[in-house]
């Protein structure tokens, strides 16, 4: 194996390291600590097993955390109610409503319900905004590109004036991480390109990449020949391609693969994330840190 592997999994524990010591000398200087809640409705195992993780690091970073469980069948009415509540709680810094939500409940209003200083995913669209204008504007940068990003200035990738390729133009992932490092600034100041399903020559475009980050849901997409030797690949997808027996637990978990041929890829690329243990621990750890700049703003020490 030629490429330096990025690990998430090491990443994570740095930067939880550092909320945690910021967070405890917040408490000792201010007498507060971020508070964060996690609105969950219904029983969804996924939604069950993603909150239950959040509310786990928020409580390990030392977070007021709250997990407000709603049954399946809230009205639309109580379920803005609800924000709203937690829009005027002091006590609160970040709020997160866990998708997806009951049919008869409109997502998009819920979500714009929130307010946007503390909307910690980023979601909403007064931070999309606030992204796009960049510099001092921006708030809270969505977690999983801000995750992205995070790994490849840790990694110590160069990406002033660099070629960055997105692959994938989604709302959550390609757009804003393309946005992110287009911006004028530190970790950024790229020249960016977003291929996607109307591209016509994909490989072409790919080979070009100081910093090529796939977020498309195909696995395998990106053959080892598109990648340029010695770039930088950051693999966002994760596809569930089977299932074994865990050696630790002995139950069944999904087999998991990227977007990228990481075999014949990690040969080429001169850093590469793994999948798993790659991009996915980033996201929770950015929301930790979206929560505590939230805590940072509201006491204008951010
Ligand atoms: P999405 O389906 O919303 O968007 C995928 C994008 O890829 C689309 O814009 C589409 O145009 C593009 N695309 C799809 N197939 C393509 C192809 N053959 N050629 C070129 N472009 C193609 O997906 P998403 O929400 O952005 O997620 C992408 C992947 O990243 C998924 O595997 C998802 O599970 C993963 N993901 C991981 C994390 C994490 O690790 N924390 C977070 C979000 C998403």
């Amino acid at each position: 194996m030629s490429a330096k592997l990025i690990k998430g999994t090491e990443i994570r524990e740095q930067i939880l390291e550092e909320i945690t010591s910021e967070v405890a000398e917040i408490k000792e200087k201010h007498g507060v600590v971020p508070g964060l809640v996690t609105i969950l409705v219904g029983e969804n195992p996924a939604s069950i097993s993603y909150v239950t993780l959040k509310i786990k690091t928020a409580h390990r970073v030392g977070f007021k955390e709250i997990q407000d469980t709603q049954s399946e069948t809230i009205s639309e009415e109580d379920l803005l109610a609800l924000i709203d509540k937690y829009n005027k709680d002091e006590s609160i810094n970040g709020i997160l409503v866990q998708l997806p939500l009951p049919k008869h409940v409109d997502d998009k209003k819920v979500l714009n319900a929130i307010d946007p200083d503390k909307d910690v995913d980023g979601f909403h669209p007064v931070n999309v905004g606030r992204l796009m204008i960049g510099g001092d504007e921006v708030k809270f940068p969505p977690c999983t590109p801000a995750g992205i990003q995070e790994m490849i200035v840790r990694a110590g990738v160069e990406t002033k004036g660099a070629e960055v390729v997105v692959v994938g133009r989604s709302n959550i992932v390609g757009k804003p991480i393309a946005n992110m490092m287009l911006q004028k600034g530190p970790g950024a100041n790229a020249t960016v390109t977003i291929v996607h399903t109307g591209t016509k020559d994909l490989a072409a475009h790919c080979q070009r990449a100081d910093i090529l980050i796939v977020a498309a849901g195909v696995p395998d997409l990106v053959k080892p020949e598109w990648i340029k030797p010695g770039a930088c690949v950051i693999d966002v997808g994760v596809n569930r391609v089977g299932e074994k027996i865990s050696e630790k637990t002995g139950k069944k978990i999904a087999i998991l693969k990227g977007d990228v041929d990481f075999d014949a890829a990690k040969e080429i690329a001169g850093s590469i994330t793994p999948v798993p243990g790659g991009v996915g621990p980033m996201t929770i750890t950015m929301l930790m840190l979206n929560t505590l700049k939230s805590l940072k703003f509201k006491l204008g020490i951010a």
